[in-house]
């Protein structure tokens, strides 16, 4: 139980930390939330491949392959259920992210019990469904079981397992009355579900304020977004020893300094020549 639990919290905490960050970089709204941004950027990032598979008998539900050149794909069995391809998608994911050992990973139909194969659960529950995400669908919203389960694309039972296993850590109630609670609220009886987050809605908010974008981050995503960024949106730039940290051969930074003000920058080296950034520099020291 204890060994389970220990998995569950670092688990928990290595989608946090990863998904937090990218959430608020994007201003995501929680209310909308499904996994497919993350999966879809962490997809690109790492030029993974997504396939669908299909195997007449079914019994392998998705495969992560690594080749010997660091090349890798994953696949899901496309004729299951949608729900489920999500929770492979997930699954396969967090077998990548958590940096498991070896080169092929076969979800076969059967349970898995192995270290790895719980912890790839958990990591696809997390993402599928993570903490602050609930909240603000079931405590806030008062969305029912139903409705919660249909927006994030989870079935019935992920969902149920995800919310027994949230309430267990967080609450430190018995896992039988956990149950009960939860499978009232799949009643449509949510009174008692929401006196649960009621119980653990400040760890959840402030876990949720706890994990900022790092500005190394942040810089990289308005890069992206824009090819010049300044100490404005990014106050580390003034800092010497942040801008030798970012620059590189695609990212330049430098400052333009006039009568005693600074304004610190970097900029995209393959959208904007040096003169360039100069200039747009010294644009919004003028009109400032
Ligand atoms: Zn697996």
């Amino acid at each position: 139980m204890e060994i389970l639990e220990n998995t569950f919290s670092k688990i928990s905490s290595v989608v946090k930390s990863q998904l937090y960050p990218f959430i608020k970089l994007r201003d995501l709204s929680l209310l909308s939330y499904t996994f497919e941004n993350f999966f879809g950027h962490v997809i690109k990032e790492n030029n993974i491949k997504v396939l669908g598979h299909h195997f007449s008998n079914r019994q392998i539900e998705g495969l992560t392959l690594i080749d010997s050149r660091d090349r890798i794909s994953l696949s899901y069995e496309k004729e299951n259920p949608v729900v489920r391809q999500n929770f492979t998608k997930c699954h396969e994911l967090g077998h990548y992210l958590l940096s498991h050992k070896g080169s092929v990973f076969t979800e076969l139909k059967a349970n898995q019990t192995s270290p790895e194969e719980v912890e790839a659960n958990y990591f696809s529950a997390c993402l599928l469904m993570p903490d602050i995400v609930l909240l603000s669908k079931i405590y806030y919203q008062k969305s029912s079981f139903q409705e919660v389960a249909n927006s994030l694309q989870v079935s019935y039972e992920a969902l149920n397992i995800r919310l027994i296993d949230l309430l267990t850590y967080l609450t430190g109630e018995s896992k039988e009355s956990v149950i009960q609670t939860v499978h009232r609220y799949q009643s449509r009886d949510n009174r008692k579900i929401l006196e649960s987050f009621a119980k653990v809605h400040d760890s959840i908010v402030s876990e949720y304020n706890s994990y900022d974008p790092r500005p190394v981050e942040k810089l990289s995503y308005l890069l992206s977004q824009k090819d010049f960024v300044t100490d404005k949106e990014v106050s580390e730039l003034s800092q010497t020893k942040f801008r030798r940290t970012v620059s590189s051969a695609s990212v330049g930074t430098w400052a333009y300094y006039d009568k005693g003000i600074a304004i610190f920058y970097a900029w995209n080296k393959e959208k904007l020549t040096e003169g360039q950034a100069y200039q747009k520099a010294k644009d919004i020291y003028y009109l400032s």
